[in-house]
């Protein structure tokens, strides 16, 4: 197991995020993606937390499970909001005690009617509590296309740039535009920033699913891949092919500017990241 502030000194890294499933064939079905993607040798694994509690026993299984059952490092997201400081403290001893090494401290978006008890109001001060606990390499998000909550552009990467001073690393919301990307490392780099920040890439398959995520997140699904995706028409194969290209052509163009790696939404499925690993000729002695 290895702590990711360690895989990112040593080169650029792949990885993958999960969602924990609710039902027992969710669990069946992301074992087997897990397993098909593992001869892929992701560098690590992240599990997604669901804000506020939601998912905190399913998040901690998967973590678990990926960290005593495969070869791969898992990272365990958490957020803040919602939750006490004895709660994060509780969590945290739990991932100690498994062996866990990485953590993402994340702000979390509760629900409308999710409003409960918190000891916290921004992701910077569970970075703050995670450093101070101890033994875990720390990510945050960063939001190329900025929060939707950030009044402005400078108080965004102001305040990325004061997490990543604490933290070891950032990975992105998902975008489809790299000059997104570019302009918020160049922004970063004019606020003193040096610590890697992770391109979140995501596969399209389903524009209309991916359209509702971008809105939710603040991010923009640009006309020329709507077009692109309209292509496909009703066809489901010709869809996910077309997203796979797209995402391919992004991830080139990344690791040409220099990104430290590439961190993949699979959504639960394995074979969008499969194709682009192929494309890219990444691990191509595996
Ligand atoms: P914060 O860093 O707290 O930022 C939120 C807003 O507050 C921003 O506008 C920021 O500029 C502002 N802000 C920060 N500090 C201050 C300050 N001191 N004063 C005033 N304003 C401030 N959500 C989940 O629920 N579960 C997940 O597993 C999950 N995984 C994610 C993984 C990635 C890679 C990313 C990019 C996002 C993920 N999210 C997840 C979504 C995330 O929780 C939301 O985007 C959330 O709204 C903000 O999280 P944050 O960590 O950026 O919050």
């Amino acid at each position: 197991m290895a702590r990711i502030s360690d895989l990112l000194a040593a080169g650029p890294t792949y990885s993958v995020e999960f969602f924990p499933p609710k039902h027992e064939a969710g669990w069946l079905s992301l074992g087997r993606t897990i397993s098909e993607l593992e001869h892929l040798a992701p560098d690590f694994v992240s599990v997604t937390y669901g804000a506020g509690g939601s998912t905190r026993t399913r998040t901690a299984d998967l973590v678990s499970w990926v960290r005593r059952q495969t070869s791969i490092s898992p990272m365990a997201h958490l957020t803040c909001a919602g939750h006490t400081r004895d709660d994060i403290r509780a969590i945290l001893t739990d991932y100690r005690a498994e062996g866990v090494e990485n953590i993402l401290a994340l702000g979390g978006d509760l629900p409308a009617d999710g409003e409960t008890e918190s000891d916290y109001r921004f992701s910077m001060e569970l970075v703050d509590d995670v450093r101070e606990f101890g033994g875990f390499s720390v990510g945050v998000a960063a939001h190329p296309e900025l929060h939707p909550r950030s009044p402005d552009r400078g108080t965004d990467r102001q305040h990325l740039a004061n997490k990543l001073a604490a933290a070891d690393f950032a990975i992105t919301q998902f975008f489809f535009d790299i000059e997104h990307y570019l302009v918020m490392i160049d922004e970063l780099a004019s606020l003193g920033v040096t610590k890697p920040v992770l391109p979140g890439i995501m596969p399209i398959s389903n524009l209309g699913q991916i359209t509702r995520m971008a809105h939710m997140s603040g991010a923009e699904v640009p006309g020329w891949v709507i077009e692109a995706m309209e292509k496909a028409g009703d066809n489901l194969d010709a869809a996910e092919r077309i997203g796979v290209d797209l995402a391919t052509e992004l991830c080139a163009r990344l690791i040409d500017e220099g990104a430290p790696g590439l961190h993949f939404y699979a959504l639960n499925r394995s074979w969008a990241t499969r194709e682009i690993f192929r494309n890219l000729g990444l691990r191509p002695a595996l």
